[in-house]
């Protein structure tokens, strides 16, 4: 065997070596088999289930100690007494659970951000403890201003309308949504990495070709900085409106060949022309309205029996807010495959989009082969994994499509042809 090697070393080697004429990109249509997984790969992926459990049963853990030690009730006391009147009251408790919940979470935060993306390779050296501890304080202070300027509003709906609340908080979600929607991109994710126009011009005008192929106008595109905390790829749609975007990590446009980038940005094109944001957050709305449903049928008859224990008797005390926590938290663990079915299915759509934009068969398969390589994914997860977990289709599953996908050969009908100019 080993001589047979040399042999074959050997007779390569002494090929002559094809420096003149460039190697010849694939054809679009050339097959991309699934790569098998790293033992890496397969190890992440299974302490991934595991740490997945944990965090569920962290996340139902902490409101349930708060609640049941009486804490609960204390520091909706000591909120009274800092901020006398009832919004401040509100305010100040949603900060100090906010900090408190932030405080016992960190030694899972740290393992789960900091500790096992390092021991996997997929942390930038770069990212430093220093670094991950200020973009953990920068988010907690994010949700604690979030929880200070709008726990109000539910709390105002609980207390005037006890038996219609949920609609009522249904309803105030869309414009609070869509506000968020269009202020994130603007104001919170600066906060983490700095966003720029591509440097890659001659890239970027074969993206403002496609893009406007795609029916897009006026979309803006953006360069993020991500290598300096991951070496992951990735990228995205988001924002509403004005600040509405197509966001490129750096580190994909560092390990993908413009084919690839391409088709990825085909990709987030579909999201973008689909309405893929919005429809979800429309379709959301339903979701929050269930939620709150559930939240007083069950919150109002845990209280009946718990009061005296928990310190407060109505859903309206500030007091409450771990509870809502708990059971929304338990609701969403129930729900979540709904939701992510759902995502699944969007981003399926998009995988579409991008091919029959694009024609470029080999450049999707090859590049999900890749951000499996890169992102350390497990092509083919379990059943339960990808229903409870997977936000989009096993890669697996996206490469065979890239393969299969080509109606346009045998001019079949295409189902996005009619958007594209
Ligand atoms: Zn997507």
């Amino acid at each position: 065997m080993r001589t047979l090697l040399i042999l074959l070393a050997l007779s390569t080697a002494s090929e002559p070596a094809p420096t003149q004429t460039p190697p010849v990109p694939p054809p679009a249509q050339a097959r991309v088999p699934v790569p098998i997984p790293s033992e890496a790969a397969m190890r992440y992926y299974r302490s991934g289930v595991v740490l997945w459990f944990v965090g569920q049963a962290w996340l139902v853990f902490v409101p349930a100690v708060v609640l049941g030690t009486g804490l609960s009730a204390r520091m909706r006391t000591l909120a009274r007494k800092i901020g006398r009147s009832w919004f401040f009251t509100v305010g100040i408790f949603g900060v100090l659970y906010v900090a408190l919940d932030g405080l016992l979470t960190m030694p899972l935060a740290y393992y789960a951000g900091y500790v096992r993306p390092h021991e996997y390779g997929l942390a930038s050296a770069e990212y430093d403890l220093w670094q991950w501890l200020a973009d953990e304080f920068k988010s907690l202070g994010v949700t604690a201003s979030l929880a200070f300027v709008l726990l109000w509003l539910p709390a105002l709906a609980i207390e005037r309308l006890p038996r219609l609340w949920p609609f009522a908080v249904a309803l105030g979600y869309v414009p609070i949504a869509f506000t968020l929607m269009f202020l994130a991109p603007l104001i919170v994710d600066p906060l983490f990495n700095s966003f720029g126009p591509m440097k890659d011009k001659a890239l970027e005008a074969r993206i403002v070709a496609l893009a406007d192929r795609a029916g897009i106008d006026g979309g803006q595109i953006f360069e993020i900085d991500k290598s300096k905390q991951t070496n992951t790829v990735n990228a995205y749609v988001k924002g509403f409106l004005g600040s509405k975007r197509i966001v490129l990590w750096d580190t994909l446009l560092k390990k993908l060949d413009d084919r690839q980038v391409l088709f990825v940005m085909g990709h987030e094109m579909g999201h973008y022309v689909l309405g893929h944001v919005v429809r979800t957050l429309l379709i959301s709305t339903l979701g929050v309205l269930l939620l709150c449903l559930f939240l007083q049928t069950a919150g109002n008859a845990l209280i009946g029996r718990y009061r005296h224990r928990w310190g407060f008797d109505r859903l309206s005390d500030p007091a409450a807010l771990p509870l809502l926590l708990l059971l929304g938290n338990l609701f969403l663990v129930a729900t979540s495959p709904i939701g992510m079915a759902y995502s699944r299915y969007q981003e399926h759509e998009a995988d579409r989009f991008a091919l029959e934009l694009t024609h470029d068969n080999f450049a999707g398969a090859s590049g999900f082969a890749a951000l499996q390589r890169e992102n350390l994914s497990n092509p083919r997860p379990g059943l339960l994994s990808k229903l409870w977990r997977s936000t989009h289709p096993p890669l697996g599953e996206r490469i065979e499509f890239c393969n299969e996908y080509h109606p346009w050969e045998t001019r079949g009908p295409l189902r996005y042809g009619s958007l594209f100019r």
